[in-house]
């Protein structure tokens, strides 16, 4: 939208070098990057009163939504005292941004001071913000609502009434894999077994393009929503919002609230009491019987893949120079195997391994937005979505609207005989519709996101680090591959590298 130059030269100022109306306009539109700019010019005019004609002009226009982005060249031109430059820059910045060329002034303890304030006012109004959404989130979970989405394969979620919406089909998917687990046919054992069933008879993931692995159906029968309790305000995490702003070692991590502030939230059940905690003791008992058998333990495994051949990698404890040690894998020496991996095989020591997956699961915990998402790495598609399509018409949409833009100032500066009046009238229209398709851009570009992040990455995370926190970060082998279990989907090995994917 528009940017307006505010400029202000007194009288003995106007003597001065440097505090000419040219000068600071040529600053400013320097600043601005552009001559397309509207000026506001108190000339001769001090700036210990605030009633001035253009600065008022100016104000006007930025409640109109006229003006979108002031350039000033130091807070001094707004205002003489500390306090109404306060009060003004806090106005504009309410419904425009501003910004100040930073001549002397700035060096100045005055400018400094104004600077600092500035700052401080802004930061000051941010947790303001910020602690009233949460509480405004919270006080909705008190009344029963579900406040946002967690992309949960069963459920639409309907954001109005904040609620989650039972989506037949998926509901279908959810139940079809409990009676998979609790009552399987011969041909169907265990998890990955319903993982590859799923595949083979192309049923749809939550993000339908997706491949069903043995994590997701495990996600799925651990679920306790799905019985109708769903858990909200289980995590602090508004502190973590500066984290962006703090070194690596003052950031905060996610926190469990204490189990009283968790507000349980009804939502339609899919499947019954009975058959969660059936599946849960066969879940159990997979656990305990696994853990007997192997005799060399091996955390990643079920979780690895070459990426050179595709196999899955396995532990295996081998003769290395004489030496045993415990390794991973990509070859096959089975019979049935279909690849025997890749030649020579690719062998890693899995203490190596094991200790840098964990290091870097273990940074996700404290900051998830170092988390790598599994996007399709396995089949991208290249055809866009509704939304993608639409946000290109749009933006040309707005390319145009920005043409006719332009044609307007430059009546505006041709002196013509016309009224400006008329022209800043089409200018406002055109800088109304302009924030309709705006609008409707941040929308769509949400939805497209929203479709980008997986269905259930931020609630795994969350129960991975309830997991951790309880245990203080002092977990057993055991302990540590049953988490890496719950987030990580799989890790691909290439030669020496490992990448780890999230949900
Ligand atoms: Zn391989």
């Amino acid at each position: 939208m528009m940017i307006g130059i505010y400029v202000r030269v007194s009288t003995e100022e106007q003597a001065k070098s440097g505090y000419s109306v040219e000068g600071q306009l040529r600053d400013c539109q320097e600043k601005a990057k552009t001559k397309e700019v509207l000026e506001y010019i108190d000339d001769g005019i001090s700036g210990s009163v605030l009633d001035r004609p253009a600065l008022t002009r100016l104000r006007e226009d930025i409640k109109q939504g006229l003006v979108s982005k002031v350039v000033c060249y130091d807070p001094d031109r707004l205002a003489r005292k500390l306090v109404h430059q306060l009060i003004i820059s806090e106005e504009i910045e309410k419904r425009a941004s501003i910004e100040f060329v930073n001549g002397e002034f700035a060096r100045t303890p005055e400018g400094m001071l104004f600077y600092q304030m500035r700052g401080a006012i802004a930061e000051f109004e941010k947790e303001k913000i910020n602690e009233r959404m949460s509480r405004g989130r919270v006080n909705k979970a008190r009344k029963g609502k579900v406040v946002k989405n967690s992309y949960m394969l069963g459920y639409d979620y309907d954001k109005e009434n904040g609620m989650f919406i039972i989506k037949d089909e998926e509901a279908k998917i959810v139940q079809l894999i409990f009676n998979l687990f609790n009552n399987p046919p011969s041909h169907i054992k265990g998890m990955n077994s319903i993982a590859n069933y799923l595949n083979e008879m192309n049923i749809p993931t939550k993000k339908r393009k997706g491949i069903w692995h043995r994590n997701v159906v495990r996600q799925i029968l651990l679920n306790e929503s799905y019985t109708g309790v769903y858990h909200q305000n289980k995590w602090n995490t508004e502190d973590m919002l500066g984290n962006k702003y703090r070194s690596s070692e003052d950031r905060v991590a996610i926190a469990l609230r204490p189990r009283e502030e968790w507000i349980t939230t009804e939502v339609p059940a899919i499947i019954s009491q009975e058959t969660f905690q059936r599946a849960q003791q066969k879940l159990e008992t997979i656990r305990r019987r696994s853990s007997k058998q192997s005799k060399r333990k091996y955390m990643l495994s079920g979780l690895c893949r070459c990426r050179r051949c595709g196999n899955t990698i396995t532990g295996r404890y081998s003769k290395n120079w004489n030496k045993y040690r415990r390794e991973y894998t990509c070859l096959k020496n089975s019979v049935g195997a279909k690849s025997r991996g890749c030649t020579p095989s690719m062998r890693l020591p899995a203490d190596r391994v094991e200790v840098e997956v964990w290091d870097k699961v273990e940074k996700w915990l404290n900051d998830p937005s170092e988390i790598i998402v599994a996007s399709e790495f396995e089949n991208e598609s290249s055809t866009p979505s509704y939304e993608e399509a639409e946000i290109a018409r749009i933006n040309d949409e707005v390319e145009k609207l920005r043409i006719a833009r332009k044609r307007l100032f430059e009546l505006f500066s041709a002196d013509l005989d016309i009224s400006t009046d008329e022209i800043r009238e089409q200018l406002n229209d055109n800088s109304q519709r302009e924030k309709v398709l705006q609008s409707k851009l941040e929308n769509l570009e949400q939805k497209n996101n929203d479709n980008q992040i997986h269905e259930a990455n931020e609630v795994l995370l969350q129960e991975a680090a309830e997991y951790y926190f309880e245990k203080e970060g002092h977990l057993s082998f055991e302990e540590k591959q049953e988490l890496l279990n719950k987030i990580v989907k799989e890790i691909i090995i290439d030669g020496d590298d490992v990448h780890i994917y999230s949900y």
